[in-house]
């Protein structure tokens, strides 16, 4: 399987060269030149890790299916409760597959489990001798994902940026306490925006230290997108086992979205072979996605909003670009990503939005309907989301009310474990908040009668011992220190 530049066919890479490194040189992202289809006739006696390898195996096919098997294996270990990456819970009429039950409490950990495993062995298939440095920005969950998942990691090192103030207080502190000898953490001056743009120009215009090379865990990395295109499929296998589909039968997948990655998975397994009928491309108040769908404009130049959903708190969704070019093609993605780039915008013609608005219906909620959403999903089914997901069941709701609805079975993604939100989810409920983030976990806890996920309850007795801010324009010299620094968090 070739990858190429969603912005130029020519640059063009086998799986673990795009892997290594991550973005490509004139600033596009790899995309593979074809799907290869998924083995759907075996799905049902498929283990949640055979699904993961199915998956990997056809699209990394320079990787043995050994090799990758050894991966999945030493990602999706104890560290993820029961083992299951993606248990499938109900509320309503809908389906709810909680993403969250990992290190860190977020979907996140399901990609980057597993996405040191697949850099280090891409680095070395490629000959590269040099320590890799990860350089990413988070909206909060990245983050603290994959610093427990590269924390001495050997032959890598882990840069984080983040946006000061723009992330709740339990992923401020899963960051900030990571006691990783190769991990630093930076606050950023900025908004999530600033900073993913910051890591970008360093990719594209910094040179790195002798013996080192950057590269990605944003969802900008295809090694990061991949692993969670297994999960859609598992969700499918957990439907046919219920009895609630039969083989052949079409889901539709709500996704709460922010740049894009997780929903583009889903659409990748739908182009190896899952029957999917329709995505639901769930928005926040900083909408540009759900006005995106609507009108064919994505426009940048607005107002950015902190929300109680801070992981989809995006303007820039990068991984559009990989679902354009998918449908316009490389010379048409490089020109409207110029124009992004330019004007701050760009407009899609008639017939490409017809042709998204086929696969694809968005739908957005403002922070009461958030918050409204999180009380009437607790108060009338019991279930308890995250004010990521809450976002995903607003848009189910207003989806299911619209001209674009079907009778298919649903399947809302949960991205984060409620508590991770305490303080929001607590308010959601009419509950004051308390003193700190612990508190608030506790306050939780003894109203919904769920156990705080271990990984945020033993976060309380953790050192910090991140405390770097810096200004947008101070992340490449913040970046040109660290790496001359030959020890770092000591
Ligand atoms: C990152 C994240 C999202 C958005 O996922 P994308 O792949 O960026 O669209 C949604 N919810 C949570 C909790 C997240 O951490």
């Amino acid at each position: 399987m070739k990858f190429f530049s969603t912005r130029n066919p020519k640059i063009c890479r086998t799986p673990s060269e795009a892997i290594a490194e991550g973005i490509a040189p004139d600033g596009g992202l790899y995309l593979p030149e074809s799907f290869p289809v998924f083995p759907m006739e075996a799905l049902s006696s498929m283990s949640g890790d055979d699904i993961s390898v199915a998956v990997l195996s056809r699209l990394f096919d320079d990787f043995t299916e050994n090799e990758l098997r050894r991966a999945v294996t030493a990602a999706y270990d104890e560290s993820f409760e029961n083992g299951d990456i993606a248990p499938l819970a109900e509320a309503g009429d809908a389906h709810i597959m909680e993403l969250w039950h990992g290190p860190t409490c977020a979907f996140k950990d399901v990609a980057l489990s597993l996405l040191p495993h697949l850099l280090t062995a891409s680095a070395k298939k490629c000959g590269i001798t040099d320590e890799i440095c990860i350089l990413t920005a988070t909206s909060g969950d990245t983050g603290s994902a994959a610093l427990s998942g590269f924390s001495d990691v050997p032959g890598t090192r882990i840069i984080v940026f983040f946006p000061d103030g723009g992330v709740s207080p339990a992923q401020k502190k899963q960051m900030v306490t990571c006691p990783g000898k190769n991990t630093a953490v930076c606050a950023v001056r900025g908004n999530f925006d600033d900073a993913q743009s910051g890591v970008k120009a360093i990719f594209t215009g910094e040179a790195p230290a002798a013996g080192m090379r950057f590269s990605s865990a944003n969802s900008i990395n295809i090694g990061r997108l991949a692993p969670q295109i297994a999960y859609y499929f598992k969700a499918y296998r957990d439907l046919l086992a219920k009895g609630r589909i039969k083989m052949g039968e079409s889901v539709n997948f709500v996704v709460p979205t922010g740049n894009f990655g997780d929903i583009l998975a889903g659409y990748f397994a739908k182009k190896m072979g899952l029957p999917v009928a329709r995505f639901v491309c769930a928005s926040n108040r900083n909408r540009v996605l759900a006005d995106f769908f609507e009108s064919g404009l994505y426009d940048r130049r607005r107002e950015f909003h902190l929300t109680s959903s801070p992981s989809m708190d995006i303007l820039i969704s990068s991984n559009l670009e990989r679902l354009l070019c998918m449908f316009v093609g490389t010379d048409k993605t490089a020109a409207l990503m110029q124009d992004l780039k330019e004007k701050g915008m760009y407009q899609l013609e008639g017939d490409t939005l017809a042709a998204l608005r086929a696969e694809f219906s968005a739908a957005w909620a403002d922070e009461a309907e958030t918050a409204a959403a999180i009380r009437s999903y607790f108060e009338k089914y019991g279930y308890l989301a995250d004010p990521h997901t809450a976002v995903g069941i607003c848009a189910y709701e207003k989806w299911k009310a619209s001209e674009e609805a079907n009778d298919h079975e649903t399947v809302i993604l949960s991205t984060a474990s409620p508590y991770k939100f305490s303080r929001h989810v607590l308010a959601a409920l009419g509950v004051a908040a308390g003193e700190d983030e612990f508190a608030d976990m506790e306050k939780l806890s003894e109203i919904s009668g769920m156990k705080i996920p271990a990984p945020l309850a033993s976060l309380v007795d953790k050192k910090v011992c991140h405390t770097a801010i810096v200004d947008i324009d101070e992340m490449p010299a913040y970046v040109r220190g660290k790496t001359e620094e030959k020890e770092w968090n000591v």
